[in-house]
């Protein structure tokens, strides 16, 4: 073998592609290796582009070659300047760069439309006037040929004039387009004359109105690979039918340079929709806040809910690349995101359901401030103060009146230990007219400051706590998925019916332990017992929010031990 290693041979992953590269680098059929991600910006990115963002710029990585991020931006009528920023913003926040390597297929219109008179002046192309319904009635179907249009055999000066006619403006939209001149009775059904120009009148976001007509996807698509210089042009299954069309034209124009296509399985993730058509419509209709509710499959949401860009890429390591498709299970996803948050994340407390616990012989306004590890992961990390005084709140679902055998937390009469604090004794209950619990009366044994007894006394739980008079006021918003079937819509149900009906708990008096006001957004942490959490935009210095990210407890972990 010549000098055709990289560090890719290495440690790196393998896959099918992967393996394709390295045969193509050693056979010299490719000298170096470019590849692109090419959104259409009609929407936000989900968690199912990162898996082809990862792809795509993974392997320029790995064999020291390049990605290009370019837009397909090729119908007006559904891209925005929005998403053209957002789709930038969260392909560098999952960790990529593409250098000075931005395009638009915008960029080529004009190269494109050159080619497009090349091929009708070699009759390849010719311009059709058949309305849309006729032309989908004309092209048959899997067991029968196509029917030629009337216009498929006009001269091609014909054809080239009107084309140049589309382009001046002089058809109303949809009146004509160009398509190839293929074969009509062709197994392939994309290689029945596709259509490779239509007239939509719509201003464009980069072209503003130059153009009328635009390429379709098929048209644009490869073309601008080979104007890119891309090698391998890494695509989604359901491109595997456009291939022999992607290889026509690029053996019929004089492209400088020779892509190739190669198509992998997309991510299906349970419990969401991976469909921007979808995804559009939830927001359109108010099913969620918008493209970044926590909720969303969006990288946008995602971040917006605490997940570590890491635990993305991780997890779509882990996935690897195949031809094959699947539905991958939602609790790998939420696997990897626990395992990296809980190396990382710094703990806190929180209580989201107060009640309040008097200690009794706590003397009135005296505080004591008390160590707490950030992150008992790694003790060396550092620690906090946490003050600790007369009244407490913890969980209301730390306490029970009257406790069943298994339940090791508060009782009446009964000793536990509060997280890096003191053991406390229940002494009475204190209830409303109603018979609820409102107040909890209490001791403290000094002696057990930090958390041990001196005499080996043991208890059996140990619970989270705020300080009354120190915690600070939070709005806590707890998610669940978005849909409550893991397949939505599977069966023919319409898949908004299958729409989660809880899948957001808002708690409005929650409190923090006092380190936690004015937490950055983005720095996702642990509320002991109780999950991971992050900072939400919302909050303000009065009040500020927090996201769950995700709960503590890791269904597919437990699955993998006694499966
Ligand atoms: P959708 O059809 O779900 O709306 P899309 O394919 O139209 O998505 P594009 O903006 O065209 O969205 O996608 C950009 C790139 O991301 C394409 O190469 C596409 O194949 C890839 N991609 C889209 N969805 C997935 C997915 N679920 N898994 C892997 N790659 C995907
Ligand atoms: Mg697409």
């Amino acid at each position: 073998m010549t000098e055709t290693s990289s560090p890719a041979d290495a440690d790196g992953p393998r896959d099918f592609i992967r393996d394709i590269i390295r045969d193509d680098l050693a056979s010299g059929r490719a000298r170096g290796v470019v590849t692109r991600f090419p959104p259409e910006p009609n929407g936000y990115l989900h968690i199912g582009h990162a898996k082809s963002i990862c792809l795509n710029f993974g392997v320029a990585n790995e064999f020291g070659g390049r990605c290009n991020l370019r837009f397909d931006d090729t119908n007006p009528a559904k891209e925005e300047q929005e998403f053209i920023d957002a789709i930038m913003a969260d392909v560098r926040w999952l960790g990529f760069d593409w250098g000075g390597n931005l395009f638009h297929a915008s960029d080529y219109f004009e190269q494109l439309y050159q080619w497009a008179e090349h091929l009708i002046e070699n009759g390849l192309a010719y311009v059709d006037e058949l309305t849309a319904d006729e032309i989908r009635e004309h092209r048959g179907t899997l067991t029968e040929p196509g029917k030629a249009s009337p216009w498929r055999d006009r001269p091609s000066g014909e054809s080239l004039d009107q084309f140049r006619r589309m382009r001046a403006g002089e058809f109303a939209d949809g009146a004509k387009v160009l398509r190839a001149k293929i074969d009509m009775a062709h197994g392939n059904m994309n290689m029945r004359d596709p259509v490779l120009y239509r007239i939509v009148r719509k201003p464009h976001p980069r072209t503003g109105d130059a153009w009328c007509i635009y390429p379709t996807y098929d048209y644009a698509h490869g073309q601008s690979d080979a104007l890119e210089h891309v090698t391998h042009s890494l695509c989604t299954l359901e491109f595997e039918d456009h291939r022999p069309l992607y290889d026509w034209l690029i053996e019929h124009l004089p492209v400088p340079s020779r892509p190739r296509q190669y198509e992998f399985a997309r991510l299906n993730l349970g419990y969401t929709v991976l469909s921007k058509r979808r995804l559009t419509q939830l927001v359109a209709e108010g099913h969620v806040a918008g493209w970044d509710d926590p909720r969303m499959p969006t990288l946008t949401g995602l971040r917006r809910r605490g997940i570590p860009p890491e635990t993305i890429r991780d997890f779509v390591a882990r996935l690897g690349v195949t031809k094959q498709d699947s539905v991958v299970e939602f609790s790998l996803f939420e696997h990897c995101v626990r395992e990296y948050l809980n190396k990382a994340a710094e703990r806190r407390m929180a209580v989201l359901r107060p009640l309040k616990v008097v200690i009794e012989n706590w003397p009135e306004g005296e505080v004591d401030e008390l160590d707490a590890i950030d992150n008992p992961e790694f003790p060396e990390s550092g620690s906090h103060k946490v003050p600790f005084s007369r009244e407490i709140y913890i969980e209301q679902d730390d306490f029970m009146e009257d406790p069943p055998k298994k339940f090791f937390r508060l009782g009446p009469g009964r000793e536990v230990r509060l997280r890096y604090a003191y053991f406390i004794t229940c002494t009475e209950v204190v209830k409303d007219a109603d018979g609820t619990v409102v107040e909890l009366r209490a001791t403290y044994d000094p002696a057990t400051r930090g958390g041990d007894a001196p005499d080996g006394r043991k208890v059996k739980g140990t619970l989270h706590w705020v300080s009354a008079a120190h915690a600070v006021k939070a709005e806590v918003r707890l998610y669940d998925h978005l849909f409550r079937e893991e397949a939505p819509g599977a069966g023919g149900r319409d898949y908004l019916e299958d729409l989660n009906p809880t899948s957001l708990e808002v708690i409005e008096d929650a409190w923090l332990e006092p380190s936690l006001a004015g937490w950055p957004a983005g720095r996702t942490l642990q509320f002991e017992r109780l999950g991971y959490f992050c900072a939400d935009r919302d909050g303000t210095a009065d009040m500020p929010v927090f996201n769950r990210t995700m709960t503590l407890r890791d269904t597919w972990a437990k699955v993998q031990q006694s499966g």
